[in-house]
């Protein structure tokens, strides 16, 4: 089947100019005008998820500003001051959308020990991306803040770091959930061409 990856770096000229075997249709294969109609249903349905999906594959900046925008409203209608609300978005996007793979598993989220096969990165706990240490957290987020509104590492840890991880853990189940969705059309636009193809 398509992966997503594949799904999601179509919509991308420079994606299908690089690699030519890619354009090579296959019994099954899903046509680009196939690629654009997924792509707009799994939009419709899951916006953020989609969204996310755009910023972290086809490195849509546009994407990402939406999702940044999306952050920063929900936080601010949680009460949140405007300055932090901004900064805590700004980082829970890069986090989830311009990380680069977790050097030790190469994105995979697995890694191979010794004596006992594939286990869970230690690094990045399965995550596949790099994840900023509790330090590099702090530093990154009060970097994005006026002086007068930043807080201690401590002060942080206390009161930011479980609201900044939902907007992380948000931004990962919606891609999640939209993912899914994709394969799931996926799958029946592929099994529907072969059966075409053999019919
Ligand atoms: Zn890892």
């Amino acid at each position: 089947m398509m992966s997503i990856q594949l799904l999601y770096s179509r919509q991308v000229p420079r994606t299908i100019n690089c690699d030519p075997a890619m354009l090579t249709r296959s019994a099954n294969a899903v046509t680009n005008d196939e690629i654009l109609a997924i792509l707009s249903k799994v939009k419709s349905k899951h916006p953020v998820g989609n969204a996310v999906l755009d910023a972290q594959i086809a490195l849509d900046v546009y994407a990402a500003l939406e999702l940044r925008g999306e952050i920063i409203s929900n936080l601010k209608s949680n009460g949140i001051d405007e300055d932090i609300a901004t900064a805590l978005a700004n980082v829970s996007v890069i986090e989830v959308c311009d990380s680069p793979a977790c050097s030790r598993c190469k994105g995979t989220g697995l890694f191979m020990r010794a004596g006992e096969g594939l286990i869970e990165c230690s690094k990045c706990h399965g995550v596949g991306s790099f994840v900023p240490s509790g330090r590099e957290l702090h530093r990154l987020v009060i970097s994005y803040l006026p002086e007068s509104k930043r807080m201690s590492r401590d002060t942080f840890k206390r009161k930011w770091y479980d609201i900044y991880m939902g907007a992380v853990d948000t931004l990962h189940t919606e891609a999640g959930e939209a993912a899914a969705y994709a394969k799931d059309i996926l799958r029946k636009i592929e099994n529907e061409n072969e059966y075409r193809e053999v019919g």
